[in-house]
């Protein structure tokens, strides 16, 4: 090899590489490749200069290898800093990748939301807390005297068959069961505390019944007591309105229609305008523009003597609902089912209620 194409060579091999150098490296296999190509150990293009020299005459291998020389540390140095270049981009692309938008509006957790029939229990107790009720509580493991006998439903009385529950244990003196209806907190309640007495008491009931749209075996009462002086059937019936309109809205109507129940009398179905048809009629309320609502009625004279509460001198009213039938009502869907089964599809709708 003469010495004047050592002398290009390594010119050669300078101007490649500031031609890449000017380039640049977009990434670490671009840097890699361009290190390999002209420092690497086998085939780089520097390493191969100093071959040549080692071809040539000794009187040109000293000025030449010089040459070789200044190249192959222009190289070095400016592969170690496109090295260093790299590295620190790579370490900004790391930290941009990493980094926290505070700016970003933040995941609100699950917290759920109130069951639909606590919704509903709640919106009742308020109208009743503002009229001066307290609200009572008493157990779901009931005696036969408090939730039947108490109530004037004697042993053996057919009105017990509407009422089929769950017996716990029929060999104490007074068999337990699993309360039918919240009423045994009103005999509780009176007498316990006597006259005068404003209460209501929601509460779950539970009956021997078949699970369907309408009928479960756990369902949920509210059940309103007055005892005092005076205490007419003109009271119920204001007390009634007021109630419904509060719930259901000012236009609607309410209508008793006579009724037997044991602790009652007299006692009444009470319907109220269809909200459906705002009593106008239609499918729901069978054409009629009433829907039945609750059971009410003057207190049997002969239950506030079991409490011993003089019927002389006190009268009183009692009224009760299902929590899980208004429900139905005033979120409008068709099946008891849905209250029982959990499903956070259906329950998800009501996370706002209160
Ligand atoms: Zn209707």
């Amino acid at each position: 090899m003469a010495a004047g194409d050592s002398g290009d060579a390594v010119a050669k091999v300078l101007a490649a590489f500031r031609e890449e150098q000017a380039r640049g490296v977009a990434s670490r296999s671009d840097f890699e490749r361009l290190k390999g190509r002209f420092l690497g150990r086998e085939k780089g293009l520097v390493p191969a200069l100093f071959a040549g020299v080692r071809d040539l005459p000794p009187s040109e291998r000293a000025a030449l290898g010089a040459r070789a020389n200044a190249a192959k540390v222009e190289i070095e140095s400016a592969v170690a800093g496109l090295g260093e270049d790299l590295a620190r981009r790579e370490r900004e692309a790391r930290e941009r990748a990493a980094a926290v938008d505070v700016t970003l509006p933040g995941r609100r957790a699950p917290t759920g939301g109130l069951h639909p029939v606590t919704v509903v229990r709640r919106r009742i107790e308020r109208v009743f807390l503002r009229m001066g009720y307290s609200i009572a509580d008493g157990p779901e493991l009931e005696n036969d005297r408090t939730n039947f006998e108490m109530l004037n439903f004697p042993p053996e009385h057919p009105a017990r068959d509407t009422q089929d529950t769950f017996f716990v244990s029929k060999k104490a003196k007074s068999p337990l069961l699993l309360r039918t209806h919240t009423s045994p907190v009103q005999i509780r309640e009176m007498s316990r505390r006597g006259a005068p007495l404003r209460i209501i008491v929601p509460g779950r009931v539970y009956r021997n019944e078949a699970l369907d749209a309408t009928h479960a075996a756990v369902i949920h009462q509210l059940e309103g007591l007055v005892v005092d002086r005076g205490i007419s059937m003109a009271d119920l019936k204001g007390t009634i309105e007021e109630f419904l309109a509060a719930l259901f809205g000012p236009d609607t109507k309410v209508r008793f229609i006579p009724t037997f129940f044991p602790f009652v009398e007299p006692g009444a179905d009470v319907a109220m305008t269809c909200i459906f048809c705002r009593g106008a009629g239609c499918g729901k309320c069978k054409g009629s523009g009433w829907i039945e609502i609750m059971g009410a009625g003057a207190v049997h004279p002969k239950v506030l003597e079991n409490c011993g509460i003089d019927p002389e001198e006190f009268t009183g009213f009692a009224f009760g609902l299902g929590l899980d039938r208004i429900a139905l009502l005033l979120f409008g869907f068709p099946d008891l089912r849905l209250l029982l089964e959990g499903d956070q599809r259906f329950l998800r709708r009501f996370a706002f209620e209160s």
